[in-house]
């Protein structure tokens, strides 16, 4: 199996990554940030619980993320190649309790991607995805609060990955299919 988690700040560009990467090594793309919103939409209470954290731009606990995690997994791990994280961990708690869950389920972590790409052309991005997308946390206080979180909580991932030799790290500032490439030819290694 193939499992990757493709790491990175909002606005990276981990979704439009994720598909490209889904489609050509038929893989199964884990967004919890899409599972968090289509529970939203759905209003279910997980959904209903979450929204306000979500439009605060903070994180949802880790249990319910690890929860929502292994269920995705447990449903289809017989039936898949591998995994694509996208958007999870965001914490040490989470990246440990993939780890165990992982072992706990007979798989393993193949690497992680990082995508790097400086702040002032996040803050770009982002702002340009919020007029198209209707997300209700891509307002500018909340995409600011959503990087500092980032800085806070998840950045210390990477040297969490790197220590295990993990981590692949990849320029996110070219072009779509220029960055792709260079994913690609980590992936092919894998
Ligand atoms: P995303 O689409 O990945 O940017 O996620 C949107 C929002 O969903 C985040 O700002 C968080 O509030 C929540 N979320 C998504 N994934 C996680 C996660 N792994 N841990 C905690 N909260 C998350």
């Amino acid at each position: 199996m193939l499992n990757i988690v493709l790491f990175g700040p909002p606005g990276a560009g981990k979704g439009t990554q994720s598909e490209k990467i889904i489609a050509e090594f038929n893989l199964f793309h884990i967004s919890t940030g899409n599972i968090l919103r289509e529970e939203v939409k759905q209003q279910t209470p997980l959904g209903m619980a979450a929204k306000a954290v979500m439009d605060a731009g903070k994180l949802v606990s880790d249990d319910i993320i690890l929860q929502m995690v292994e269920k995705v997994i447990q449903e289809h791990k017989h039936k898949v190649k591998g995994f694509v994280f996208d958007g999870f961990p965001r914490t040490i708690a989470q990246a440990d309790g993939l780890m165990a869950l992982f072992q706990k389920l007979g798989l393993s972590l193949s690497g992680v991607i990082s995508l790097t790409v400086d702040e002032p052309e996040l803050i770009n991005r982002l702002l340009k995805r919020a007029q198209a997308s209707g997300r209700t946390d891509d307002t500018e206080e909340v995409i600011k609060k959503r990087q500092e979180v980032y800085r806070n909580e998840t950045v210390p991932l990477l040297q969490y990955y790197q220590e295990r030799n993990l981590l692949y790290n990849v320029n996110g500032m070219g072009t779509i299919e220029e960055i792709y490439q260079n994913i690609r030819n980590i992936l092919q290694k894998l």
